[in-house]
């Protein structure tokens, strides 16, 4: 099946006792045995429960999977993957993380043994140069947010895979989704998704997700996911299904969009920089190219005037881009990353890799490009 194919139809299968299209939202903690231990295949819905299973059937199909696993919340499934590893362990990741999980890895894993780098993802000899024999685990995020940085996936795990081959490399792809990047193709072991964003599309929940294409490291994630509790509900797994299917012409809108968007700003006299993997000038833009189908719908850029002030003028001015955390809905959303989603990360490390006060993102939806357009014009004066 084609990409196309698969948002719709990829591991679904009508439900079995009435033929309902859509799964139902099977709301229920606990099913019924014959004699204890005799069972349809669900005992509890921590464990399992029809309408996630269905889910997650898809989450694997659309990143050329094996297993999907849904979670409460994108830093749970991230949460997951970490406990894979073992007081003494490192992680080499990115500098340029989403905050939260910045966060997870400094204030909450830190304090049970485990210990992070964080290296410029933009070269692949950075991530092998801290490698050494503790190293379990490479955390990439590509695109990054919110400077758009791209880190070559399969150049890296072909490095590192080269070096010890039992090194995991797992892959946040929420900003790219498997429309335009599939990771597990380009050698990663663990793709991993806030689903809360582009794969649920209309900011409607907050969920996380796991994929991976071997059933060794699947039982495992299975198992800390059923110990740790951090399942998503049936009703939420209803919905994410439902906006996957939908993915594909989602996304192709807000790529189309993004590109407009990012092309207006980068000629726009007021404006300074444009972070877009699309341009011909970003930094990695023949990595982008290379393993990207297209670039997305997340644009980040600074003003002429440095000024908060500046920034903030514009951030209260828009009014088709609605000020807001998160990304990846239909609607267009503008954010400023170093008082809204990364005032997590200290302001000293922050300005250091580029996230000042002056950076505004836009998490661009699939409105009429002409009226974001304007709305963006009116905002700039
Ligand atoms: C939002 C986000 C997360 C965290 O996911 P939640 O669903 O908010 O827990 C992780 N990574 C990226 C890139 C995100 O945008």
């Amino acid at each position: 099946m084609k990409f196309n194919t698969k948002t719709i139809h990829g591991g679904q299968k009508h439900e079995e006792a009435t033929g309902a299209v859509m799964p139902p939202i099977f709301q229920t903690s606990t099913y019924a045995q014959s004699s204890p231990g005799i069972h349809k295949g669900y005992e509890y819905s921590r464990a399992a429960n029809p309408t996630r299973t269905a889910l997650e059937n898809a989450f694997a199909s659309i990143e050329n999977g094996t297993h999907g696993f849904a979670f409460s919340s994108g830093l749970s499934a991230i949460d997951c993957v970490l406990r894979l590893l073992k007081p003494g362990d490192e992680v080499v990741a990115g500098d340029d993380l989403y905050g939260g999980t910045y966060r997870m890895f400094t204030k909450l894993f830190s304090q049970y043994g485990l210990k992070f780098q964080f290296v410029d993802m933009n070269n692949v000899t950075n991530v092998t140069n801290v490698i050494n024999e503790k190293t379990k685990l490479i955390w990439l995020e590509t695109p990054t947010n919110p400077l758009m940085k791209i880190a070559d996936i399969a150049g890296i795990t072909t490095a590192v895979k080269e070096v010890n081959s039992a090194i995991l490399i797992a892959v946040d792809n929420t900003f790219a989704t498997p429309y335009l990047q599939r990771p597990l193709d380009l050698g990663a072991d663990i793709v991993m998704h806030s689903a809360t964003k582009y794969l649920g599309g209309h900011s409607d929940l907050v969920m996380g997700a796991l994929m991976v294409k071997n059933s060794k490291l699947a039982e495992e994630l299975h198992f800390i996911q059923f110990a740790g509790g951090a399942v998503a509900s049936p009703m939420d797994s209803f919905l994410a299904l439902r906006g996957i299917k939908t993915l594909h012409i989602r996304m192709q809108r807000h790529c189309e969009n993004g590109k407009a968007i990012a092309a207006y700003l980068a000629k726009h006299p007021q404006v300074l920089k444009v972070y877009y993997p699309g341009l011909e000038n970003h930094s990695n833009h023949l990595i982008a190219k290379k393993q990207m189908d297209d670039f997305g719908g997340m644009v980040s850029f600074i003003l002429k005037d440095e000024s908060k002030e500046a920034a903030f003028k514009f951030l209260e001015n828009t009014k088709v881009f609605t000020l807001a955390e998160s990304l990846g809905g239909v609607e267009s959303l503008v954010n400023h990353p170093s008082s809204m989603t990364h005032a997590s990360i200290p302001k000293e490390t922050r300005e250091k890799i580029g996230i000042t006060d002056s950076l505004i993102r836009l998490s661009v939806g699939i409105e009429d490009i002409s009226d974001l357009i304007s709305d963006i014009e009116q905002a700039l004066i």
